[in-house]
């Protein structure tokens, strides 16, 4: 065996491997995505099981073996407990978990994603019921972390008029009056409330642990999580999917 080492990580994904192993995904401060396998995590009486259920903040031991890591210990720091209480808040945790494998490809983007992900994965543990307006925080953030900054910058046309409402444009990645040849020149847009847009300006600058600390009518919201959705989506060229079965059940 290698060398061992130890480190602080978030376990943001598990995958079976042969018949009773696992490979997972540990999102570390400053070295990107690490992959390492967990020998025996699908055994019931396995003390490493845990570790393959992500999310999951964990002290890791890892030995590394032919530039392979293999899982030795892990002791939990946060299990994030909260989202097993809640259907909804566990359906946007994974949905977040997917988005962060699918961006977090280098050391930089760790950098950022890192404390990203785990301040919102806490407030979703601790406040379920946000679910959504975490959810539209965390997705807005992620975009100006990737270099994808949306002008929330006023109309430059110089007429802007009372409408309390501004288009939102996905393709050109900023905002427009109501002005019949702004709205033209926004092409693929939709309309949100002046609400909507405080709440995006909010959540660039909020401190982390501030970030779904707003308060906002439902309509807003609405506004809110449908443009952080579909600017992601657009984007990042997929379409997330996971938190649509939220739409189809009943309201608790
Ligand atoms: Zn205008």
């Amino acid at each position: 065996m290698g060398a061992r080492f130890t480190l602080r990580g978030l376990v943001i994904g598990a995958k079976p491997h042969r018949d009773q192993d696992a490979i997972i995904s540990i999102l570390t401060p400053n070295l990107g995505v690490i992959s390492a396998m967990v020998p025996g995590a699908k055994k019931h009486s396995s003390r490493l099981a845990s570790m393959a259920t992500p999310p999951i903040l964990a002290d890791l031991v890892l030995t590394d073996s032919k530039g392979f890591y293999y899982l030795k210990e892990g002791e939990t720091v946060e299990s994030f407990r909260g989202l097993y209480d809640s259907f909804d808040a566990l359906t946007c945790a994974s949905h977040i978990l997917e988005v962060v494998r699918d961006v977090c490809v280098d050391p930089e983007s760790s950098s950022i994603l890192y404390p990203l992900s785990l301040y919102v994965l806490y407030d979703l543990s601790s406040h379920p019921q946000k679910y959504r307006q975490i959810v539209a925080a965390f997705e807005w953030r992620v975009m100006d972390a990737l270099g994808f900054a949306f002008d929330l910058n006023e109309c430059d046309c110089g007429k802007v008029n009372s409408m309390p409402t501004r288009a939102f444009s996905f393709s050109r990645c900023r905002l427009y009056c109501s002005n019949p040849a702004c709205v033209a020149a926004a092409k693929d847009y939709r309309y949100i409330s002046l609400g909507c847009v405080e709440a995006l300006r909010y959540i660039r600058t909020a401190p982390l642990e501030r970030l779904s600390a707003f308060h906002i009518e439902k309509y807003v919201l609405d506004d809110l999580c449908a443009v952080t959705h579909q600017y992601l989506c657009e984007r990042l060229e997929k379409n997330y999917d996971r938190m649509s079965i939220l739409d189809t059940l009943p309201p608790v």
